[in-house]
Parts: structure tokens; C-alpha cells; sequence
């Protein structure tokens, strides 16, 4: 099989600082070497010489709503199906664009993620990797509460719950999203039982899939801990016990401060009158402390759902954590790539070392050293998935005519 050469890259392999002057190997779908010294190109291996442009993993939005596409004049909830299906598309693909190789669903409408995530492992589109979401599950506040008129799926109990997971996980979910309790943007949600937690969860895991919530306070956030939840959404008001725990039980945690900074700094934003600023001011202090322990935060949030937040403006979340939160570029980078990779629950994914998938951008500049490169579209070289380029294009490269 002909390789592909990257020759001097400076290399962000997704945990480590950059190095400058690295060559990098990939063969098929897989990087298989990774190193500082040179690399004698086969007869025709392709051989791309980055001139010092940076190469690091394709990067993970964690809390993704392809199906959102509710902001200005775009489609409602209650749109058909199928016009939110090409929306979801268009999103994606905006996310691949990015330097996004994969995203995580936080919740869907219909069964979009699902056959969108079918048709793009099946090549029929050109996608990130999607990890499908089921379409929320909500508590009800009382039993005999109507269950129509809103896409998400209304339970009530345990037994409920669990056959609600099942329906969505046969339906194409891997990830079944619940709404644990109220918070972050969410003004009144009856907060779930640890039973009900527990149903969800349990029959979630006995078919190969996980649960997600939406979920603030720390007794809230505890509770889904000890009832199986495997990925905590935003976590506001974690405390001191919180924390030990999300690092003993290695959940991974999607604090979404982007949507709640850009509310906190602009009142008069759509959507402003959701996010409460204490939240945010609570979570601009607690977050580095959690990030310096180890807890393993990824990046994603609401975007296409307000106006302030479209899809495509991924990276500006990143730059939040850096500008306004206070965590290194390099962290947020291990954020949205190393942590990123471990949470879609796709093996090798997430780094660039030998034997990883190669998911992999082209970036010119140092996102390091400059987060906000990440922003701009124009600085987005290529975007490499599975070792295919599938958006942008590799600065020149040449075919090596004969062993060099
Ligand atoms: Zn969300």
C-alpha cells in the first residue's frame, strides 16, 4: 500500500506541546509513525512537505445537535423530518469543514442522527464520524401528563424510561440523552429519579450504548454518577465531592460555556434570558480547578439552536475556555481532541502516535500558541478523516518517482 509523507509539520499530537520539524507516516486509514527524525519516502509514496504548518488530530465537538437548526429564519422543531435531515447534513458537513472529525449527538430529532450517521459510515454522504443520539428523554411532572406535542419523548418511571431507551436504541441511538434535571438553559424539568436514571442506564449499557444528561447540582450530578450516566452535560455547581467523582468513575464532562458567556456578555442576545450569570461566574472559577485535578472536560454546546450560536462556530468555544475561563490553549486542544476521541468510544481515536486512526488536520499557524486560528475557515488547510482528505486540499504534494 503507497503511504502517505508529512514532512516538516509542527506536530500537536493532541496531548503534548508542539514540536516543530515532525514527519509523519500514514498508511491507509492509520498513522503508523510518527517521528521527529526523516523519513525515506517508497516508490510512490505521496510526499506533502507542510512547511512548518501545524498537523493535529481532527477534533471532537462532544455535545452535538446535528437536527438544530433553530435559530433566525431556519427550520423549526416541528419541521418534517426529512427538512431536518438535510439540515443536519448541511451541519455536519460545517463541522468537517472545521477541522471537526467527529461529533458526539446530544439529542435529535425524529430518528436524524441515527440514518444520518448510517449514511455517512455507509459513504453514501460525506460526514464527521457521528456517535447518534436518541431524541431527549424528559421527565414528566405528572403521570397523567400528555406526551404529544414536542419532539422530545415524555417518560414517566423506571419501567417508562427503560422502554423509551430501548425504542430510541433500536431506532439507531448509541448514545441515549436524558433530562436529569433543570439548569443551564433548561427552566423547569421535573428532576429524574435515581431509578429512573438507573432503568435508562442499565438497559442502555446491556445493548452497547451509553446515556447522557442534562444535568446541574451537585446532589443532581452525584446522583447520576452512582446511577450509571456515562456523560455528564454541563455539571453546573459541581463541587469538591463532584469532581472526585467524575475522576474515580472516568466520565467525561461537557460544561458548554459558550452559549452561557456570550448570554453573560450581552443581555440582550436571543436566548440570553435562559442562562443565569451566576451559573457561569460558578463555573468560570470551578472548571480550572476541576481541569488541574484531571477531570476530563470535551468541548460541544447548543449550537444552531440560538441565533448567538450557529452552526460552524465551533472553535469560538474553545477560545471561551482560553479567553474567559482560563484554561491553556493546550488543555482546550486535549479537550477537544485526546479527551474528544476517548468519548466518541471509537478506539484510536484522538491522537496522532502510531497505530491511531488518521483523523488529522492541517492548520496554518499554531493553535497553541493562538486559539482563535482555529476560527478561521481560511487557516483550515485540509481536513483528513480515516487518511482520506475530506475537506480542503494538501498543500503540494508530490509522488515520490523512486526510493529516496
Ligand atoms: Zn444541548
Amino acid at each position: 500500500m503507497s503511504r502517505t509523507v508529512f514532512r516538516n509539520a509542527n506536530l500537536l499530537d493532541g496531548d503534548n506541546p508542539s514540536r516543530p520539524n515532525a514527519t509523519i507516516v500514514v498508511e491507509g486509514e492509520r498513522i503508523t509513525e510518527v517521528t521527529s527524525g526523516a523519513v525515506a519516502p517508497r516508490a510512490g509514496d505521496t510526499v506533502v512537505d507542510l512547511h512548518g504548518m501545524t498537523l493535529m488530530p481532527g477534533m471532537v465537538s462532544g455535545h452535538y445537535h446535528a437536527a438544530y437548526s433553530v435559530g433566525g429564519d431556519k427550520v423549526p422543531m416541528g419541521a418534517p423530518p426529512t427538512q431536518l435531515a438535510l439540515y443536519a447534513l448541511a451541519n455536519v458537513q460545517k463541522a468537517l469543514r472545521a477541522g471537526y472529525t467527529s461529533v458526539v449527538g446530544a439529542g435529535t430529532f425524529h430518528d436524524v442522527d441515527g440514518r444520518l450517521a448510517e449514511a455517512i459510515d455507509s459513504g453514501v454522504v460525506t460526514g464527521p464520524r457521528l456517535i447518534p443520539s436518541s431524541r431527549a428523554l424528559s421527565p414528566k411532572v405528572t403521570e397523567d401528563e400528555p406526551a404529544e406535542g414536542v419532539p422530545w419523548v415524555k417518560c414517566w418511571g423506571p419501567d417508562d424510561f427503560r422502554d423509551a431507551a430501548i425504542r430510541e436504541i433500536e431506532r439507531g441511538a448509541k448514545i441515549v440523552k436524558l433530562f436529569a434535571a433543570q439548569g443551564h438553559a433548561m427552566r423547569s424539568c421535573r428532576e429524574m429519579t435515581y431509578d429512573e436514571l438507573k432503568a435508562a442506564s442499565d438497559a442502555a449499557h446491556a445493548r452497547g450504548a451509553r446515556t447522557r444528561a442534562h444535568v446541574c447540582g451537585a446532589a443532581q450530578v452525584m446522583k447520576c454518577i452512582e446511577a450509571g450516566v456515562d456523560i455528564i452535560d454541563h455539571a453546573d455547581w459541581m463541587d469538591d465531592e463532584v469532581i472526585e467523582a467524575l475522576i474515580a468513575g472516568n466520565r467525561f464532562v461537557l460544561p458548554s460555556m459558550y452559549t452561557p458567556w456570550l448570554s453573560s456578555a450581552d443581555p440582550t442576545s436571543d436566548g440570553a434570558e435562559y442562562y443565569d450569570k451566576e451559573d457561569f461566574e460558578y463555573m468560570r472559577a470551578k472548571v480550572p480547578v476541576a481541569n488541574a485535578r484531571g477531570v476530563k472536560f470535551v468541548p460541544g454546546d447548543d449550537f444552531g439552536f440560538f441565533d448567538m450560536a450557529p452552526h460552524g462556530d465551533y472553535s469560538k468555544e474553545l477560545a471561551c475556555y482560553v479567553e474567559q475561563v482560563g484554561i491553556s490553549p493546550l488543555d482546550a486542544i486535549r479537550w477537544a481532541t485526546k479527551f474528544g476521541g476517548e468519548m466518541t468510544g471509537i478506539p484510536d481515536l484522538g491522537t496522532i502516535e502510531a497505530g491511531k486512526l488518521a483523523d488529522m488536520v492541517i492548520v496554518d499557524g499554531d493553535p497553541s500558541v493562538d486559539i482563535n486560528i482555529l476560527q478561521d475557515q481560511a487557516r483550515i488547510i485540509a481536513v483528513i478523516k480515516g487518511g482520506a482528505v475530506v475537506s480542503g486540499a494538501l498543500p503540494v504534494a508530490r509522488r515520490a518517482m523512486a526510493a529516496e
